[in-house]
């Protein structure tokens, strides 16, 4: 194979017809605002645990949006990243859309847990 000095990333789109909704709208039923997140980031900057850890709220909440969530569950699930966060709840102070962040990290635990 050539090398041209770069190579081509893998692709990440994912088929929103085929994939497994029922979480997700479990998750939106517990959270409605979670509809209205426009993806800002501010929940990430302000995070405590983003501060010591490389825990991303935004992340994992946009893995769920994106019905990923073998990325966010384990069989040992103590070892996920949503262990990380603490709830102490700076995120839905400063997001800006007034979605319940701290919620949507609990109701996240509970539904990967069943
Ligand atoms: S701060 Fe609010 S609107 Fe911005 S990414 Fe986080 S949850 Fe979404
Ligand atoms: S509640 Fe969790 S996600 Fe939100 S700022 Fe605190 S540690 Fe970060």
């Amino acid at each position: 194979m050539i090398n041209f000095g770069y190579k081509i990333s893998t692709p990440r789109s994912i088929d929103m017809d085929s994939a497994d909704s029922r979480l997700y709208c479990q998750l939106v039923e517990a959270v409605p605002s979670y509809r209205y997140c426009i993806g800002c980031g501010g929940c990430t900057a302000t995070c405590s645990a983003g501060q010591f850890t490389d825990f991303n709220i935004r992340k994992a909440h946009f893995l769920f949006s994106r019905r990923q969530y073998d990325k966010l569950a384990s069989d040992t699930f103590t070892d996920t990243d949503l262990n990380k966060c603490m709830l102490c709840g700076k995120c839905s102070l400063v997001c800006p859309r007034g979605v319940n962040t701290r919620g949507l990290i609990l109701q996240m635990r509970k539904l990967l847990l069943k």
